[in-house]
């Protein structure tokens, strides 16, 4: 009976290890906006951004059952990533807080929700630097390739979106890039800087799929098999812009968009077959007469992205990373 009980509770521990010891990505359908919600092997979370209302947020974590984040992640104070973010805090427990010390001058909202974070009991605060790599699993590498760190205070949307925090995870030979809404001058540094440590299977689309972002030299760097574009129906800033659509799609990475579902990504545990598994809307299909439920994809001809708007987040890039 003992052997029995023993052999029982070594099978449950054994399938319970098996199934934390992948780890999953949910790219959620928030609208005009980002958020990302990644479950680590070691049983631990993170929310990369939470869209622009509270809605989305409340339903996923509800859905969910989620009760506690252990990090959670504020690219740029733009209010398409933090509104959703105070939700976040009023329902859940959060342990950790990445933000950069960027001002938006523009906006009050991001202000209330670093308040917001300042209150939560047992939130810590941090400002990770570029270059430094975040403990959160130790069978994870989690690498920081960009953020403004340094006080900066900034009005124009470019400058903000510059000091976006890029994360790169790592995990079984597999590459998962989160570049926030950082635009081509950011995206030039750090190739220059992290050269073949920006190589990842899934790419999430960066700044929407603006033509602003995704330059030809960056995607051939990622190289990735996989693009998500987190993009709301009919957006108003005509996301993702057809330049950036036609890039991603020359790199001979796979288009996934956010407007028909959230889409799941799953890195298998070690030694359970390397491939990573694709779960939610289908891909693209340039030659489908009608796009999946993004309808208003513009053209506007070919137009140089702005480079060095503002010195300031690339200063600090150099100046930091390794
Ligand atoms: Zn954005």
């Amino acid at each position: 009976m003992m052997r029995k009980l023993a052999a029982f509770v070594s099978l449950l521990l054994l399938s319970s290890s098996s199934l934390r010891a992948q780890l999953n990505v949910y790219y959620l359908n928030v609208g005009q906006g980002d958020a990302t919600y990644i479950e680590l092997p070691n049983g631990h979370n993170v929310l990369i951004d939470g869209g622009p209302s509270a809605a989305p947020m409340e339903k996923f974590l509800k859905d969910k059952n989620v009760t506690t984040i252990d990090h959670v992640v504020l690219t740029h104070p733009h209010s398409d990533h933090y509104r959703g973010l105070k939700k976040v805090f009023a329902m859940v427990d959060v342990k950790n807080f990445y933000d950069s010390r960027a001002e938006n001058v523009e906006a009050i909202g991001d202000n209330n929700l670093r308040e917001l974070a300042d209150a939560e009991p047992s939130c810590k605060t941090h400002y990770p630097e570029a270059g430094n790599n975040l403990n959160w699993d130790s069978r994870v590498t989690v690498k920081v390739l960009n953020t403004c760190s340094e006080p900066v205070q900034l009005k124009y949307n470019d400058d903000v979106n510059n000091c976006s925090i890029v994360l790169r995870f790592f995990y079984n030979g597999t590459g998962l890039l989160f570049t926030g809404d950082a635009e081509a001058s950011i995206e030039n540094a750090m190739m220059r800087i992290f050269k073949s440590g920006l190589q990842s299977y899934a790419l999430k689309v960066g700044h929407h799929g603006s033509r602003y972002s995704s330059t030809d030299k960056f995607l051939e760097r990622v190289a990735p098999k996989v693009a998500i574009m987190s993009v709301g129906v009919n957006n108003v800033y005509g996301h993702p812009h057809k330049e950036a659509l036609d890039r991603v799609r020359a790199a001979g990475a796979r288009i996934f968009f956010t407007t028909g579902g959230t889409q799941t990504l799953t890195i298998p545990a070690p030694r359970k077959g390397v491939e990573p598994v694709l779960a939610g809307p289908v891909p693209y299909d340039p030659s489908a007469p009608v796009l999946p439920a993004v309808q208003a994809v513009i053209y506007i001809p070919e137009v140089e992205a702005p480079m060095n708007v503002n010195g300031e987040a690339l200063k600090q890039l150099v100046e930091q990373a390794p």
